[in-house]
């Protein structure tokens, strides 16, 4: 059984870094999971963790429920890819591949099939003699990709393997990434700090923050219920208002949001698991696709209602953001298909959206 358990995890540094803390975490069989975050919350601390390279100070690290934590890294069977590729410049891509085969002792007709099954599972049966110099950045980290796999590893571990690549590729080897994973059904753990490519890999996301776990779920978990603010502006685009809770109804809350005379009452949906109640400080997650746009006066069909000024219109191909100003000087941003998008900057307009497409968050 090829699952990784992290029990209780931390990681602390000489100067009383703690770079990683209490991070418990089960990835299944055959499962893609993501770790998520900004720079220095400690995904590549738990990644090296993983893969043996960093010891835990405390916790418990299980492959396939056998407790791994003191096993050294080349007997755990990971695969590893990392950013910058990591290829030995002074050898082909066919013997790139091999090296790892050449340490385990198998036969060299084994070793010839394996690399031929590696080079035309990354497409580059042409490129077997030429050096990685000669090859270009995508094709350099499909390589960087096959020979962490050519081993057979029971688990993959890549760290930002697509970092370095231009926008246009990575989001084409994403999906070869994600091809590959799901056909070989192989155990995968990514790190990245990109939530459109966390969203487009995982089954489940990770989101890391300052050393903590601060939500597992899938993909459309994270964007539809965050927990935190923080998840909420991280993962997505999105915009948080600030209000106070006025009232906690069973399924619904209402909720005063802005400042002074401009202040305005909206009502959102209540969870059954939220506890808020009335005077408690709260945040308000609105996607910017949720949130529509109506000329003053008109009727429209979403129960809540803000003033606001049009300042800004960005042309993005088949959508525009509209940034629009609130009474209390706060913008937010509006996604609206181009088609539908008839205001200028300066116009005075009605932000409307509805109750259940609200996130009330913890302020
Ligand atoms: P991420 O990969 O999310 O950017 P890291 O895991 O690399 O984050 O780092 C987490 C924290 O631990 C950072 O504050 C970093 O400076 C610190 N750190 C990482 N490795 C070491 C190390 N070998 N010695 C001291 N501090 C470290
Ligand atoms: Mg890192």
């Amino acid at each position: 059984m090829s699952t990784i358990e992290l029990r209780h995890v931390r990681k602390s540094f000489a100067g009383n870094i703690v770079a990683v803390e209490n991070v418990d975490l089960f990835v299944d069989e055959g499962e893609f999971v993501v770790l998520l975050g900004p720079s220095g919350c400690g995904k590549t601390t738990t990644l090296r963790m993983i893969a043996g390279f960093e010891k835990p100070s405390s916790g418990q690290i299980l492959f396939g429920g056998r407790d791994v934590t003191h096993t050294p890294t080349r007997q755990r069977e990971v695969g590893m890819v990392f950013q910058n590729y990591a290829l030995f410049p002074n050898m082909t891509v066919a013997e790139n591949i091999a090296f790892g085969l050449k340490q385990r002792k198998i036969s060299s007709k084994a070793i010839a099939d394996r690399v031929n099954e590696m080079l035309s599972l990354a497409q580059l049966a042409d490129r077997r003699d030429q050096y990685p110099a000669e090859l270009s950045g995508g094709q350099q980290q499909r390589v960087a990709l096959v020979r962490a796999l050519a081993i057979s590893p029971r688990l993959l571990l890549m760290d930002e393997p697509l970092g370095a690549l231009d926008l246009k590729l990575r989001e084409m080897l994403q999906i070869e990434l994600k091809q590959l994973q799901r056909k070989l059904g192989i155990t995968t753990v990514l790190v990245t700090h990109d939530q459109q490519e966390a969203m487009s890999l995982a089954d489940r996301i990770v989101v890391m923050q300052e050393g903590r776990m601060r939500q597992l779920g899938s993909p459309e978990e994270l964007y539809n219920k965050p927990n935190s603010r923080f998840v909420a502006e991280f993962v997505g685009k999105n915009n948080v208002l600030s209000g106070i809770v006025k009232n906690a109804g069973k399924d619904e809350l209402s909720i005063q949001i802005g400042e002074g005379d401009s202040a305005c009452d909206v009502v959102a949906v209540q969870a059954k698991t939220d506890s808020w109640k009335a005077g408690d400080q709260i945040a308000l997650g609105l996607r910017p696709e949720h949130l529509y746009v109506a000329p003053p006066g008109e009727e429209v069909q979403s129960s809540n209602c803000l003033p606001g000024k049009v300042s800004e219109r960005r042309f993005l191909g088949n959508f525009v953001h509209y940034h629009v100003e609130l009474p209390w000087k706060q913008m937010v941003i509006i996604e609206c298909p181009t088609r539908l998008s008839q205001y200028e900057p300066g116009s005075d307009i009605v932000v409307h959206f509805k109750r259940q497409d609200c996130q009330p968050l913890a302020a």
